[in-house]
């Protein structure tokens, strides 16, 4: 495979995109993290709590992977680092406000903050009391179980910052325009049959399908099928790129429907010439498939009212 025929990020690190990310989660943390801590605190069932901390740190990922961005950042091993630090940050300010709201004196919240080693003491002398019960047991938990808790819960937060947080592999930077790009679904659901032809696109880099692109009707008898997305800069008219996924749908248990999703090849460069063509032969697909939906009705209506002409009618009652 031609590794040059596919983009792939350019690896340029930016400390300012880093600093951006942990100065924005840090700013939008310090208030959520006493949102976090009333919330647990005051809501006395465990298992709300565990999604009112996870979305704590949800909502911080979300707005560190912004700064990130905004400060142009397309280096991966340096945004994880930031994620990981940034994390840390979130998961001080949550346990200092905690304490603080635990000990209902808010003032020592800015305490906290400068000396780690007070908040230290005070989480372990937390893990030993332990302060809430779980169901209707009357016992607290504390000590070694709920250490394991708190471990659980950390790794968890550092699990969804990362995973929410950390610049994702297959985003698009235009080196050129300095700007990120975001990608967009083609229309049309494209025949399965030409899922092997894709296929060959993901290892040779090449697209010999375009003449024999056919679109289907998505449902309900084509549940599964192909569809394109397709990146370009508008402002350089220089990079174009373009992803196929194939899509599965069926129902499940419930009835509803459920869509499955898998990468047949992604982010192929093209050029512009291709990316015309490409669109060209789309319309046309398209065209073609509204003609043969229509002489596929237009077949069916004959077949149903030769039918019912075959059919002899009931003689009418003499009167
Ligand atoms: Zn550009």
């Amino acid at each position: 495979m031609d590794e040059f025929k596919f983009y792939r990020l350019s690896g340029k690190a930016s400390f300012v995109g880093v600093l951006m990310g942990l100065l924005f989660s840090t700013l939008v943390a310090i208030p959520c993290s006493f949102v976090y801590a009333y919330a647990v605190r005051y809501i006395p069932i465990i298992y709300v709590n565990f999604l009112i901390s996870f979305g704590y740190v949800f909502v911080a990922a979300l707005i560190y992977k912004i700064g990130e961005k905004m400060g142009h950042n397309r280096n991966r091993m340096i945004s994880f680092v930031g994620t990981v630090v940034a994390c840390t940050f979130c998961l001080y300010l949550a346990w200092a406000a905690f304490v603080a709201v635990l000990s209902k004196e808010l003032n020592i919240f800015w305490v906290l903050i400068q000396n780690p080693q007070v908040l230290w003491e005070c989480i372990h002398r937390l893990v030993q009391s332990g302060w809430f019960s779980i169901g209707s047991s009357k016992e607290t938990v504390s000590g070694i179980f709920y250490a394991v808790l708190l471990v659980i819960e950390a790794l968890c937060y550092f699990w969804i910052f990362i995973a929410i947080g950390m610049l994702e592999a297959e985003a698009i930077y235009c080196e050129r325009c300095s700007k990120w790009l975001d990608s967009k679904l083609l229309p049309g659901s494209i025949d399965i049959a030409l899922e092997n032809d894709m296929l060959r696109t993901r290892d040779m880099a090449t697209m010999d399908w375009l003449p024999r692109l056919t679109l289907v009707d998505p449902f309900p008898d084509n549940a599964t099928y192909i569809q394109l997305h397709s990146t370009a800069c508008d402002n350089c008219n220089d990079l174009y790129m373009l992803t196929a996924k194939k899509l599965q749908v069926s129902k499940n248990k419930e009835g509803n429907l459920e869509t499955k999703e898998s990468m047949l090849f992604q982010n192929l460069l093209i050029n512009k010439k291709d990316t015309e063509e490409l669109l060209r032969r789309l319309a046309e697909a398209e065209v073609n498939r509204q003609k043969a939906a229509e002489q596929k009705l237009a077949a069916e209506q004959k077949l149903a009212a030769e039918a019912a002409a075959k059919t002899p009618t009931p003689p009418a009652d003499k009167a």
